[in-house]
């Protein structure tokens, strides 16, 4: 800041003009409010819970919707009724040819947690025998696959938004250890003519590395082609992927976000 500036801010400080100046704009985040408006809302206190670890699952937020939380599956189910995946010691293990495991409740823009592993009696081979996939929206997928010494096309590896993104980095564990997503997703949003007015975005947290940041998805996850959007309600379920490899899961939680 040069010092003409500061002079004519110390002044405009000295006779109370600072602080009616900054409150006369509008917020550009939310026009209902001023910029360091008081009346605006105190965002809510949250416990965090306990991060995860290699030894034991984490704990959800207080405000979280706990999805999994090591006991049973009743917040999802299968494409053809009640979910078919096992819980086998506290953890969900993929019943492969089943299919995919949905949640019984829609979600549009939010926070998503999930502890994933890879077992070390499975066979990883590129894409297959290790893969599955977290898809919002039952669209929009972030790719679950065991990326530690498995080397397949980078748009296809763990925390790759599939076909359109590879990570920025590769912070896959090692076969048989627990890996942890921490997504924000935001939803598209559509006109009435079926057109995208804002397309879906995602942040990835992959074992706390930032791998994708605030990304804009081209459409749906499509395989071998190109992907584009068809409009769709604002809220549908979460779904992970049964690509027939026998992978677990444990701590699922979503805070859903915005209006
Ligand atoms: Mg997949």
């Amino acid at each position: 800041m040069s010092t003409p500036r500061l002079v004519v801010l110390s002044t405009l400080a000295a006779v109370g003009l600072v602080s009616s100046v900054a409150a006369a704009q509008q917020s550009q985040s939310d026009p209902r409010y001023k910029v360091h408006d008081m009346s605006r809302p105190q965002p809510p206190v949250v416990d965090p819970g306990t991060p995860s670890s290699q030894a034991k699952a984490g704990t959800a937020p207080a405000d979280a919707v706990v999805l999994f939380d090591g006991t049973n599956l009743s917040k999802w189910r299968a494409g053809n009724g009640d979910a078919a995946w096992k819980v086998v010691d506290g953890v969900i293990e993929v019943a492969a040819g089943t299919g995919s495991l949905i949640t019984r409740e829609s979600f549009g823009d939010c926070q998503f947690h999930i502890e994933w592993m890879v077992p070390t009696s499975l066979e990883p081979d590129g894409q297959k025998g290790c893969n599955s996939g977290v898809f919002f929206m039952e669209m929009y997928e972030v790719q679950i696959l065991h990326s530690n010494g498995n080397e397949t096309y980078p748009d296809g590896m763990a925390g790759s938004l599939y076909g359109q993104y590879p990570p920025l980095v590769n912070a896959c564990r090692p076969q048989g250890e627990w890996n942890t997503y921490d997504i924000t997703f935001t939803a598209p949003r559509f006109n009435d003519n079926g057109s995208v007015k804002t397309p879906a975005y995602c942040t990835v947290l992959f074992n706390g590395v930032v791998v994708q940041n605030h990304v804009e998805f081209f459409g749906r996850t499509a395989h071998m082609r190109p992907a584009a959007y068809s409009k769709h309600p604002d809220r549908l379920p979460i779904s992970i992927q049964d690509h027939g490899d026998k992978l677990r899961f444990r701590n699922i939680w979503v805070r859903p976000l915005g209006q």
